[in-house]
């Protein structure tokens, strides 16, 4: 049986606008405002729970409220379907009864970012994105960089340089295009957008991401699934938290989450909603600051001071006043910490129950502790603590030298840049590769791609039949041309016959590759006319890469 989503429509969550969902629309055409997408509750509460029985426990069990419309296009590593683990020894130490720790590290990459990355790069697949453009403290780089693998996408990650060094490794070692902003995250995401401007490359829209933001949905419907478990049930089949707690950047988790537990409500599936505890550094707390003075928008924190990057977003934007107004409405708490409380609390967490988590994770077992000693979380209540990330050392003589290449901001520029200042952007000027690649299957051609993607800078057009293809290279003059012979239409003989009899055409080197065994008439045919013949299935992608450097060498000279 094919599921789809149950027919969603997207709203301005401003003025009255709607449409069907057919395009990822992240705000109003009418008034600019944010958009959400709703879906068929009512048919989806009749399936639900039964449906869900012989699913197996990862995020896409709840494929009817996920905005993705053809599941060919899923890509999945195994993310979501964490495990909820109950704290004993804590919540012995602190005199609690209920305190659960929703295992995020357990993500294909180690944090929750996986459930953002598996559907945002599943729809970019959908759209039909091959190259992007990603802004990161470092979890969301390293979780795209992984996913956009498999979906044959080329990553270009834009950091700020304060990134942790095991983190930029770890988005070098998948082959992604690693740019070190010598700023704060803030003005990365600026650089990004200028360079996306520039070259006309998707960028991910990060929290105004409408893929992102369901994504993080399924945490709170695990989490409803999972809290029977331990609690039982009520008048309800699955069971909120009396209290949900994160560490809190761009607030993402927290809003994703919480229009997860509305839906969940509107379908009967749970009795009320948790209250959402959002934490952050006092070096870097603009949510919670803002909250404290009632302010409707928060005032952007222009220089951090913590040393938890990972979670050092200044200016947060809509999500601010979007979880204000939750918190206002419906009870939760805006909470700072300390970069010393939450060092100890990664300590306490490794140390009693045997979890170790990277600072930005610990942050929000701080923002716990401070809440119980205040009496605003009280100690029977039911909490979940997210435990968000974990880092993985990639160690350094993994790496060649030149594995990422840096944007310097000038020490002087104002903290929100002007384009002018973006000038420094030049030095990432690209001298691009074009190659074409004419091949039949599109998961081999998926693989040449991701190949080269990994490799260096290339662009890359793609046909999968011959006549496609040789209009494709009329029209694009690449550098070099993979070509299969098996292909609809015009297969490679014809297309090489083609190439050959015209002027601006001919001496573009081709590189056969083939899965097929060659006859004698077939070798003459090739024989003089291309650069070399691999065999698929017996070339590893050095050997490949070599051979189109040597090609492009053989062009140039
Ligand atoms: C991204 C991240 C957070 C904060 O996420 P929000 O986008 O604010 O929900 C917290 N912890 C870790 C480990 C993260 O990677
Ligand atoms: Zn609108």
């Amino acid at each position: 049986m094919k599921i789809r989503p149950a027919s969603p429509r997207l709203e301005c969550t401003r003025c009255s606008y709607q449409e069907p969902f057919t395009r990822a629309l992240a705000t109003c055409p009418k008034c600019g405002g944010w958009t959400e997408v709703y879906y068929d509750y009512e048919q989806v509460a009749q399936a639900w729970p039964a449906a869900l029985r012989d699913r197996p426990f990862d995020m896409w069990r709840y494929r009817e409220l996920l905005p993705l419309w053809d599941d060919a296009n899923r890509v999945t590593m195994g993310e979501g379907g964490t495990p909820l683990l109950r704290a004993t020894n804590l919540e012995m130490m602190m005199g609690c009864s209920n305190i659960f720790v929703k295992d995020e590290r357990q993500g294909p990459t180690g944090s929750f970012k996986d459930r953002q990355a598996a559907l945002s790069i599943s729809v970019m697949r959908e759209m039909g994105v091959t190259e992007a453009i990603v802004a990161s403290t470092g979890n969301v780089a390293i979780s795209y960089s992984a996913y956009s693998t498999h979906a044959g996408i080329k990553l270009w990650a834009f950091l700020t340089s304060l990134v942790s060094s095991e983190k930029m490794r770890e988005v070098a070692i998948y082959g992604t295009q690693v740019v070190k902003v010598t700023g704060t995250y803030d003005q990365t995401k600026q650089v990004a957008a200028e360079f996306s401007r520039r070259q006309g490359l998707h960028i991910d829209q990060g929290i105004r991401s409408i893929a992102a933001r369901e994504s993080m949905k399924t945490v709170a419907f695990e989490i409803a699934e999972q809290l029977p478990l331990f609690l039982g049930t009520g008048s309800t089949p699955w069971r909120a938290p009396d209290w949900y707690v994160q560490s809190v950047s761009g607030g993402m988790g927290p809003v994703g989450v919480w229009k997860g537990y509305q839906e969940l409500l509107g379908m009967g599936l749970i009795d009320r909603l948790p209250r959402l505890a959002c934490i952050q550094a006092e070096g870097c707390a603009p949510m919670v600051r803002s909250f404290e003075k009632g302010l409707d928008e928060a005032e952007p924190v222009l220089h951090p001071q913590t040393l938890i990057i990972t979670v050092a977003t200044g200016s947060p934007g809509p999500a601010s006043t979007y979880l204000a107004r939750v918190i206002r409405e419906h009870g939760g708490a805006f909470a700072a910490v300390s970069d010393e409380e939450t060092f100890r609390a990664l300590h306490v967490m490794a140390k009693l129950d045997g979890i170790s988590m990277e600072p930005a994770a610990a942050m929000a077992f701080a923002g716990l502790f401070k809440l119980l000693s205040e009496g605003v979380i009280q100690r029977d209540e039911v909490v979940v603590v997210n435990c968000s990330g974990h880092t993985f050392p990639v160690e350094k003589h993994l790496l060649e030298e030149d594995w990422a290449r840096t944007v310097e901001v000038p020490t002087e520029a104002p903290p929100i840049l002007e384009e002018g200042l973006l000038g420094s952007l030049d030095n990432l000027d690209r001298n691009v590769q074009r190659i074409a690649i004419l091949e039949d299957s599109p998961s081999a051609s998926r693989l040449l791609r991701r190949i080269l993607q990994a490799h260096g800078d290339y662009q890359i057009f793609e046909a999968h039949d011959g006549r496609t293809g040789l209009e494709m290279i009329r029209r694009e003059r690449p550098d070099v041309i993979l070509l299969d012979l098996m292909m609809p239409e015009i297969d490679g003989f014809g297309v090489l016959d083609a190439l050959k009899k015209e002027d601006e055409l001919k001496d573009i080197p081709v590189l056969v590759v083939t899965a097929k065994e060659l006859t004698a008439g077939e070798q003459k045919r090739l024989s003089g006319r291309i650069e070399k013949l691999l065999e698929k299935g017996t070339f590893t992608d050095e050997d490949l890469l070599e051979e189109i450097l040597e090609a492009l060498n053989t062009a140039r000279t």
